[in-house]
């Protein structure tokens, strides 16, 4: 009988083998096991990655980039060696493409200062979606208050599909940025990106994703995305906190003044004036964060060996599962039901508060997001003041929903 390759994935992801990679999922809360379902706002860490931080510091901890001794070359060398794993991960051209900052926050505001700020003229627009998080629309309001340019938001279908027509309409001949999420933290809809930059490209526009629910769930290409700037967060890729990557062509980061002034940075520096390095370096001033981006090589590495399509092909079963079981609980809506959506299901309950929800469940060890998610212009535009939120990850299991949906069931009891 034949088998189609999506049941070959799913039959060969051994969910309890990684489940065993990460200590915390074994511990209990309130006497319960504990059901993580906040992967979005934060994954958890496996063994692998808090492994590589330790090593990094019982064995190879020194200051990267200065130093002639052992120590630092191997520090050095382990820290450099990342931009390899980060570009091959996301399809990057080279390592030199890959910018470490502290998150995908500072990515977006280094763009926004480095590359916007000194190319947008009064009236110029920079086009966003209404369902970006704050992170990809308080730094372009910092820069068009700067400039003089107008941010402007594109609407989202009425299930929270993204509609090309939306953003078309918006299109004018002073659109300059065009910035999108790959995947909405709140509705969970993939964003068509390599469509949208044809869009882009057709309307001189520069492309920015922010990719930090995209690259957690998805293989990602930034080339075959024909964006041109790519940002993520180390710490919702089972990595570390504290470290995030920008990724820009290079040919656009090798125009980019610095972003900091410090160490490291620098080409050559008197007194009167400095000369600056060339990219990835220029952007990263000061100390980095060593061991914390030699942890975030493990946690590539570890996302690898599982497969970014095996771990697709995993959340899309747990995804649609946790639809089809959502949607039996009574009086329970569904936000954000686009075709192909990824890693959220959000919903409101209408006998109860998404954070009387959230508080409700936490006593059975149930761990969701309620609130706006960072993302109140979505939240107006859906007319609610949150909303509560499922997340997906490696280690989600069917059982892990059940769990939910029974927990859900006794929010009904008490308040219903
Ligand atoms: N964009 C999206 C879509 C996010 O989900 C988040 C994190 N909630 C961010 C940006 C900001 O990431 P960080 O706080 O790690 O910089």
């Amino acid at each position: 009988m034949g088998i189609s390759m999506d049941e070959m994935t799913t039959k060969l992801y051994d969910v309890e083998a990684i489940r065993a990679d990460f200590p915390i999922l074994s511990r209990e809360v309130h006497g319960k096991p504990l059901v993580y379902l906040d992967s979005a706002a934060s994954a958890q860490k496996p063994r692998q990655v808090m492994d590589a931080l330790m090593l990094a510091y019982t064995d190879t901890y020194s200051n990267v980039h200065r130093g002639l001794h052992f120590l630092s070359e191997a520090s050095t060398d382990a820290y450099e060696a990342v931009r390899g794993s980060v570009a091959s991960l996301i399809g990057a051209a080279s390592g030199d493409e890959i910018v470490f900052t502290s998150g995908a926050t500072m990515a977006l505001n280094l763009i926004s200062r480095c590359w916007a700020e000194p190319l947008l003229q009064p009236n110029d627009e920079i086009l966003i979606s209404i369902a970006e998080h704050h992170a990809n629309i308080v730094p372009w309001q910092m820069v068009a208050e700067k400039t003089g340019a107008t941010v402007r938001a594109f609407d989202m279908g009425p299930d929270g599909a993204f509609v090309m027509a939306n953003l078309t309409d918006m299109i004018t001949p002073k659109t300059r940025i065009i910035a999108i999420p790959h995947v909405s933290n709140v509705l969970g809809t993939v964003f068509p990106v390599a469509e949208i930059s044809k869009v882009a490209k057709q309307a001189g526009a520069l492309m920015v994703v922010d990719g930090c629910q995209g690259v957690v769930h998805m293989p990602v290409d930034v080339t075959a995305l024909g964006c041109d700037f790519y940002v993520f967060s180390a710490h919702k890729l089972y990595g570390p906190n504290g470290v995030g990557v920008l990724w820009g062509r290079a040919d656009i980061l090798a125009e980019m003044p610095p972003y900091m002034g410090g160490g490291d940075m620098i080409d050559r520096v008197t007194i009167e004036h400095s000369t600056y390095a060339e990219p990835p370096v220029r952007f990263e001033a000061g100390t980095p964060p060593i061991a914390e981006v030699i942890a975030l090589g493990a946690a590539v590495d570890y996302v690898t060996n599982i497969g970014m399509e095996a771990i697709r092909a995993h959340e899309q079963d747990i995804l649609s599962y946790a639809h089809q079981r959502l949607s039996s609980v009574e009086g329970l809506q569904l936000i954000g039901t686009a075709p192909g959506k990824s890693g959220v299901v959000s919903f409101t309950m209408d006998c109860a508060h998404p954070h009387d929800i959230s508080t409700i469940i936490d006593n059975n060890g149930v761990a969701i997001r309620a609130g706006h998610h960072c993302a109140q212009p979505l939240m107006d535009r859906l007319d609610l003041p949150s909303t509560a939120r499922a997340s997906v990850g490696v280690y989600t299991t069917r059982a892990e929903f059940d769990m939910l949906v029974e927990s859900l069931e006794k929010v009904r009891r008490i308040f219903g």
